[in-house]
């Protein structure tokens, strides 16, 4: 089976329950940039694809980075002094600032306050909070919850452990034809929230399935790593792969609301932004330029790295009030929207793979269809979408233009272009080259 064979749906909308499935899983575990949640996350990802795992030392000089101590977290609560936990971690992830040092002590609501983040404006809400780099700790909670409080004392656990350890990150390689490389890229460092970034592991781990069963060009390199310090402890670390990476993407919120959304590479005009440009406009998305701000996009993009890697979201992190609270729960994604984002991801593949150029056998001018049983047998749609397909292809056939190049002028799926020049091809009337 060939990747060109994954562009009519079919295989996007069977992958449904697997994503969904895997988010359902995953959704529970105490994800941060290190430690045992990490480690989880990946060893249930490795169940579907084959996923080697990397353990960094910490205190690994990364570039302008060192790798931070592996935190772990066994309990954390704030409790009453009937010893009820009014706040609990094992209510949900979220109510422990990510990163929090080790606390045991008795404090009032006031000397509670600078430790408790809520979220006024969506009483509801908890927040999801981090303090990665600064030592500090907290507890996250809505306000309504907080509002219930009483003036305390309270008992204060935070049971972690902040010490040498590691940075955990997974790598899946899928060999092709070619050493040539596509890297699809997520992050697994975020707790309990779906939209950022469940279906980002999930859309990609469907897509390595997918890959594994089938012949292609390319080399796929999928990377699961924590944010920032993990892309950048990759790039640091594979300095002999860079040269290969031709395309890349970087996938996340792809289940939750509003269009696709390609944010371009740094040099916005590489090989993979002109195919995504094509594959989301095809789908009503949008098209957005670089800024060095978002996710791993910024580090692959980053100069002395400058690797052609874009991004593939829906509405853009900070864009939906959802984004880094408890509202961005399995309920806010939609499996829909994930089946589409895999299957607009499929198609970004199948342009990177087969675009090629095609280029006039027969005589000029157009080629007498019909003669060789090329117009569809039955009328509709799609039939006239081949139609078009044919038309196009063999009136652009200069060898100037390359069958991406007909898609996008056409303002047609670029898989149609392509069976129909294959189809012209194999009647003789036209050739495809290799691109330049
Ligand atoms: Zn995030």
């Amino acid at each position: 089976m060939s990747t060109a064979e994954l562009v009519d749906g079919t295989a996007a909308a069977a992958a449904r329950e697997d994503m969904t499935g895997l988010m359902t899983e995953l959704v529970g575990m105490y994800r941060s940039i290190t430690g045992d949640g990490v480690r989880e996350t990946l060893a249930r990802v490795a169940k579907d694809v084959p996923v080697a795992v990397h353990e960094v030392p910490s205190g690994t000089a990364v570039l302008d980075w060192t790798v931070p101590p592996e935190w772990n977290v066994r309990d954390a609560y704030v409790a009453d002094r009937t010893g009820h936990r009014v706040i609990d971690l094992h209510a949900s992830p979220l109510h422990l600032v990510g990163y929090s040092v080790p606390v045991r002590a008795t404090m009032t609501l006031d000397e509670l306050r600078p430790h408790l983040h809520t979220l006024p404006e969506h009483p509801e809400w908890v927040p999801y909070r981090t303090s990665y780099y600064t030592p500090g700790w907290g507890f996250c909670l809505s306000q309504r919850h907080l509002d219930a409080m009483d003036d305390g004392p309270y008992d204060v656990l935070v049971d972690t452990t902040l010490e040498p350890g590691f940075l955990t990150y997974g790598e899946c390689v899928l060999p092709g034809e070619q050493p040539e490389e596509v890297l699809v890229s997520t992050h697994v460092c975020h707790p309990a929230m779906a939209n950022d970034n469940l279906t980002g592991i999930a859309v990609a781990t469907a897509l390595a399935r997918l890959l594994a069963g089938t012949t292609h060009r390319y080399t796929y390199r999928l990377l699961l790593l924590p944010g920032t310090i993990g892309s950048l402890t990759w790039l640091a670390g594979n300095p002999e792969v860079l040269p290969r990476v031709r395309h890349g993407v970087v996938l996340t919120g792809l289940g939750g609301p509003g269009p696709l959304v390609w944010k371009r590479t740094r040099h916005g005009r590489r090989a993979v932004d002109r195919a995504a440009e094509h594959v989301v406009g095809q789908r009503d998305g949008e098209v957005r330029d670089y800024s060095p701000w978002g996710y791993d996009e910024r580090q692959y993009n980053a100069p002395g790295f400058d690797l052609p890697v874009g991004r593939l979201t829906r509405t853009p992190h900070g864009e939906y009030p959802e984004y880094h609270t408890s509202a961005d729960d399995l309920s806010f994604v939609s499996a829909d929207n994930l089946v589409e984002a895999l299957a607009a991801v499929l198609e970004l593949l199948d342009v990177l793979e087969h675009d090629a150029v095609p280029v006039r056998c027969g005589p000029p001018g157009e080629p007498q269809l019909g003669r060789r049983g090329l117009y569809p047998g039955i009328g509709g749609h799609s039939a006239q979408e081949q139609v078009l397909a044919l038309l196009w292809a063999a009136g652009c056939a200069d060898g100037e233009h390359s069958l991406l190049d007909v898609a996008r002028r056409a303002g047609l799926p670029f898989a149609a272009v392509r069976r129909a020049a294959v189809l012209l091809a194999e009647n003789g009337l036209l050739e495809l080259r290799d691109l330049a």
